[in-house]
């Protein structure tokens, strides 16, 4: 088994991290001060952190969702979406994340006068601050947006018009999230047009908590180049008794044109997506060799680090440096930026760590 000292070092990247979803609980908690927001349960962040993680975990989407009302109430100010912005940054950083695309709704931070844009631009001066501060620390990061709009809402074509402008800044792509049953991403369809026509990136949350048909339409309708969880696949796939595998038309298309699955173990066991780590499809789905990449969705909500999800996947299905290594460039080979820098990520940041760390467990053995 790995050492959680070795999966913390080793080179890691990271496609599908909401930003309101991973807020320091100390950081809410002054920020509830400074804006004098008064809703939330307690002033103490241990004590906060625990209730929303207990909020979380209710194996139900919306009650999910849910907690996320405190989150967002205290990110309604520049200052304080540059900070959440900047720790998160800092944060994936000093857990070897080398890539980051994280993730963001500009609708749910307007209500104390922001316009769309001023929350774009606060976000990315954020993870500008973040990088930098990172990188001075000796973790380097690269940190880009991904501008999201909410799928029960009507603002989707104004919200992918705002990804595209921002696009030169650092935002690199669209989506969707939110609930999904009863929200399938066709009610955006013109949103998602709009984003293709400009030769602009799209993924779309689907195959969360909904199944098959929300799947087919993001990708045959909307034009997902990724799938946001998308681990409903697993239902167009055939185990039989014998251990022959078959493949339905839709999942042998997901895996043929490499479409890459942004799972989330974690998240998707509170979400009562799947029962347990154990039985969590990330083990079917990588054996059969789609395109499977491995993403934290809310660390704080669930509680986790994309070097702790890691560590359960290793200790559950005994993944091992290779298989580590082989995730981490799914990710890379999947991320929006553009191909000479997910190259030169693989290529001087990623092998050659796992290069070292390699040798360096070789060493210990012999
Ligand atoms: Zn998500």
């Amino acid at each position: 088994m790995l050492t959680p000292a070795t999966i913390r070092e080793a080179p890691k990247a990271l496609l599908h991290d909401h930003l309101d979803g991973g807020l320091r609980p100390a950081t809410i908690v002054d920020l509830a001060r400074e804006h004098r927001y008064r809703d939330l349960p307690t002033e103490d962040a241990d004590d906060l952190a625990a209730w929303i993680r207990r909020g979380a975990d209710r194996k139900s989407l919306e009650l999910y969702l849910d907690t996320f009302r405190h989150t967002v109430g205290v990110m309604q100010h520049r200052d304080a979406i540059e900070r959440v912005a900047a720790e998160a940054v800092e944060d994936l950083g000093a857990d070897g994340v080398v890539y980051a695309e994280i993730r963001f709704a500009p609708e749910l931070s307007v209500e104390q006068g922001l316009t769309p844009d001023e929350v774009v631009e606060a976000m990315l001066e954020g993870l500008r601050v973040g990088m930098d501060r990172a990188a001075a620390a000796g973790h380097p990061i690269v940190a880009r947006a991904l501008v999201t709009a909410m799928r029960q809402a009507a603002r989707s074509m104004e919200i992918a018009e705002l990804a595209v402008r921002w696009r030169d800044a650092g935002v690199v792509g669209f989506d969707i999230a939110g609930p999904e049953s009863g929200y399938r991403p066709t009610r955006h369809l013109d949103a998602f047009e709009f984003v293709r026509r400009e030769n602009f990136h799209v993924t779309i949350h689907a195959g969360e908590s909904f199944g098959l048909p929300s799947i087919w339409e993001a990708i045959q309708l909307c034009g997902a180049e990724r799938l946001g969880h998308g681990v409903r696949i697993v239902d167009d796939i055939t185990v039989r008794e014998d251990g022959h595998v078959a493949l339905g038309r839709l999942s042998s298309f997901v895996r043929d044109r490499r479409v890459p699955l942004e799972l989330c173990p974690t998240s998707n066991v509170h979400t009562g997506a799947t029962a347990s780590i154990a039985d969590h499809p990330i083990d079917l789905l990588r054996r059969l060799r789609f395109r499977v990449t491995v993403n934290t969705d809310n660390r704080l909500m669930s509680g986790v680090t994309l070097s702790s999800e890691f560590e359960a996947l290793d200790a559950t299905f005994g993944l091992g440096l290779g298989e580590m290594e082989w995730l981490t460039i799914n990710a890379l080979k999947s991320a929006f930026v553009p191909f000479d820098e997910r190259i030169r990520l693989i290529a001087e940041v990623v092998k050659p760590g796992y290069a070292r760390l390699r040798a360096r467990e070789a060493a210990v053995v012999s």
